[in-house]
């Protein structure tokens, strides 16, 4: 069990001391911040993908959606709700897009997990939503059958 939890131990450093965010909150990286509080700090992303593209991330080293405590949802939202007005009012932006990206295939580059807000302008082009069908209802009554399944 002291080998496991040792093991776990020196995972979860190993993965902080790569951890570009930890290291930009260790003061080893700069960055343009916007604001930070007790749970989450707030900066503007290196590579936008509109201008004001504004990055929200926690300062506790979580890989992605499936290790962040429920508990700080609230801080979450509340921070995307304040930030998220305040990039729509510097931008003048029409809209906003808030994306989340787990694990390589999804699009995740930075494995501590960050929530992007992206302001949006009519008719930039941006993260065009094409949309897919199921070959029948069958198809998708069943996944979703399959997906309640996996919930229990
Ligand atoms: P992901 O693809 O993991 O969801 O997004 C990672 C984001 O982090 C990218 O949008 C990328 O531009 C941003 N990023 C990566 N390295 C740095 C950095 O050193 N500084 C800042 N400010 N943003 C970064
Ligand atoms: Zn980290």
């Amino acid at each position: 069990m002291l080998s496991f939890m040792f093991f776990f131990m020196l995972m979860r450093y190993s993965d902080v001391s790569d951890c570009i965010f930890c290291a930009m909150q260790r003061g080893e990286i700069p960055f343009a911040e916007v604001v930070s509080n007790e749970f989450l700090f707030a900066f503007m992303d290196i590579g936008p993908l509109n201008h004001g593209h504004v990055l929200i991330v926690p300062k506790e080293h979580y890989a992605n959606i499936f290790e962040v405590p429920p508990s700080l949802g609230a801080e979450v939202i509340n921070a995307m709700q304040g930030i998220g007005k305040a990039v729509m009012e510097a931008t003048g932006a029409g809209g906003l897009n808030v994306v989340q990206n787990n694990f390589a295939p999804s699009g995740q580059a930075v494995f501590h997990i960050h929530w992007h807000l992206i302001p949006r302008f009519e008719g930039d082009g941006l993260l065009k939503w094409t949309p897919g069908k199921y070959e029948n209802n069958n198809q998708m009554t069943s996944l979703a059958e399959k997906i309640r399944k996996a919930l229990a």
